[in-house]
């Protein structure tokens, strides 16, 4: 499909990065050929649910992607940022990585009571990035209406460890 010969065109794969074993995608040609761009925001938004208030994006890919989508869903946008970053009083929650932890915040105020949200992100791989997001957002009286990604990494799981109810979509997959 064009779908498919856009994401292979423009998404590059490094072995051993950042580190030895890691078969890293790239997902940056992508965000520099401003026609591929705008058709992938397309496509992405033609799969979603129409009734989004606001789209969740993860830092920092997920700004990257999320804003351009929640613009052409007519949504609206919010950042859940790496911790210390966002001023007031963030809802935060810390994640494993495979090596340390991580924290991720929301502003208190981002996501109003009700609200229909969707969570995006540039890739899942083992999950525990979007699972964190997932519990974050929970903590709000909200409607999540799904988890989205541009490209999927199906054999890292990551799908598994959403928790089961959460419509998990991705405009693309690679084994
Ligand atoms: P997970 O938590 O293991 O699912 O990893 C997902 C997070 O790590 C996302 O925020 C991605 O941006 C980033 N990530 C993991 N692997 C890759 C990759 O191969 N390319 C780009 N980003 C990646």
């Amino acid at each position: 499909s064009q779908l498919e010969a856009l994401m292979s065109s423009h998404i590059e794969t490094f072995p051993d990065f950042p580190e030895p074993g890691v078969l890293f995608r790239d997902i940056t040609p992508l965000l520099r050929d401003p026609e591929a761009f705008r058709a992938i925001i397309g496509h992405w938004g033609a799969v979603l649910p129409k009734e989004i208030d606001l789209v969740v994006g993860v830092e920092a890919r997920g700004f990257v992607l999320g804003a351009p989508l929640a613009l052409s869903l007519g949504a609206g946008f919010v950042p859940a940022r790496k911790a210390g970053k966002l001023p007031g009083s963030p809802r935060s929650i810390s994640y494993d990585l495979e090596y340390g932890s991580a924290e991720i915040e929301i502003g208190v105020d981002s996501l109003p009571r009700g609200t229909r949200i969707v969570v995006v992100d540039d890739l899942l791989a083992t999950g525990g990035t979007a699972a964190a997001t997932i519990e974050l957002v929970r903590e709000f009286d909200v409607e999540l209406l799904g988890v989205s990604f541009l490209l999927e990494l199906e054999g890292l799981g990551g799908r598994d460890r959403l928790p089961a109810g959460v419509p998990v979509t991705a405009l693309s997959t690679v084994p």
